[in-house]
């Protein structure tokens, strides 16, 4: 269902057009911290007028689905509870399926772990020495030491460790701070065992999400590699990758093949525009007006823009586009970082803009 070469086709209609649902991932694509990401609510109304259908599939384990659909309603994104669906949700599932009826489970995080649990029918506890079969960790902003210590105890003890998700950053209004991946390793840090993992890139939830909607054409919008577009490649659905959120133009060129996405935008209004396609040209790769094509020696790429400024700015990524093909192209098995030199004022202030420099690394 996917194209074989990531971003090289594009889309020639806006993305509304051409999927049926898209399946938004929340932190870094709709909102940022308590606050929508700018335009976004009005970009998602326009999708849903043109025909698309929103469903919302987010790893953060610590609000229930309720309270995640109030949230977005408030800030103008019209949901249900039967709409969102969260990793605590899918860990309540996986466990359930682990355990007997009414088994004993110590949740670590925000209110929607506990909640989650207690709906697939477990029984929630807080002390080790209830004797827990399993611990569910997932994100809480309250998350501290005595909780973290609860869970090691019960995990030394034989209870099963289940992360809701291992994103190691969630974004913020000050920049990316410790996501659940990163409190996760503090515990494992310390028991030594790896813990099962329910949450995005397993595709389960985007698989429920998709049989809840009866998506036909799904396409995921997530701001994450390692979760968004990887979940979204192993469930067969198309992907969107905006820069809203924690992923840098420098992290996606020296992405490995898996997180590669179909489409690139700013941010979610990326939706409601078509999505030029990147083209061979000789041994180099161009979108529009920009071409990025091998040096003569090493594994370097020459950007270069011709012609008149492209139009419908506004979208500035389109050099960024013919990198990341061309470079793909050389390496299409791993994720080497890419080596660039600019050529001409607008390659140069290109590479600025995407908070690139010469060699290709974040500035
Ligand atoms: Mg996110």
């Amino acid at each position: 269902m996917t194209p074989s070469e990531p971003l090289a086709a594009g889309s020639a209609a806006p993305p509304s057009d051409v999927y049926d649902v898209a399946l938004l991932d929340l932190d870094g694509v709709v909102y940022v911290g308590p606050e929508a990401v700018p335009g976004v609510p009005d970009a998602l109304a326009a999708a849903r007028t043109a025909g698309m259908r929103l469903g919302f599939v987010t790893n953060n384990a610590a609000r229930t689905p309720d309270e995640v659909a109030h949230h977005l309603t408030e800030l103008g994104v019209p949901a249900a509870a039967d709409d969102v669906i969260t990793s605590s949700q899918a860990a309540a599932t996986v466990v359930a399926g682990l355990l007997a009826p009414g088994a004993r489970v110590l949740p670590v995080g925000g209110p929607g772990v506990a909640a989650a649990l207690t709906a697939a029918g477990l029984v929630v506890v807080d002390r080790a020495e209830d004797e827990p079969a399993a611990v569910v960790q997932g994100y809480g902003p309250g998350v501290g030491w005595v909780q973290l210590a609860e869970a090691i105890v019960a995990i030394r003890n034989g209870a099963r460790h289940v992360a809701t998700n291992l994103d190691a950053t969630i974004p913020s209004p000050r920049g990316p701070l410790p996501g659940n991946g990163a409190m996760v390793r503090v515990v494992t840090d310390v028991t030594g065992q790896a813990p099962l993992v329910t949450g995005k890139p397993d595709p389960a939830m985007h698989a429920e999400c998709v049989r809840r909607t009866g998506a036909r054409r799904p396409l995921v919008v997530g701001d994450r590699l390692d979760t968004d577009i990887e979940g979204a490649r192993r469930a067969g659905a198309a992907s969107l990758l905006v820069f809203s959120g924690v992923t840098d133009p420098a992290t996606l060129l020296a992405a490995r093949p898996d997180h590669r996405p179909d489409l690139l935008s700013a941010d979610a209004a990326g939706l409601l525009t078509p999505h030029p396609a990147v083209v061979a040209e000789g041994q180099g790769r161009r979108c529009r007006s920009w071409t990025a094509r091998p040096a003569e020696a090493d594994d370097v790429l020459v950007l270069e823009a011709d012609g008149p400024e492209d139009e419908g700015d506004g979208d500035e990524l389109d050099g960024l586009r013919a990198l990341c093909v061309a470079h793909w192209a050389r390496h299409p098995a791993d994720g080497a970082p890419a080596r660039i030199v600019p050529r001409g004022e607008r390659a140069a202030a290109g590479l600025e803009r995407w908070g690139l420099v010469p060699d290709g690394t974040a500035a």
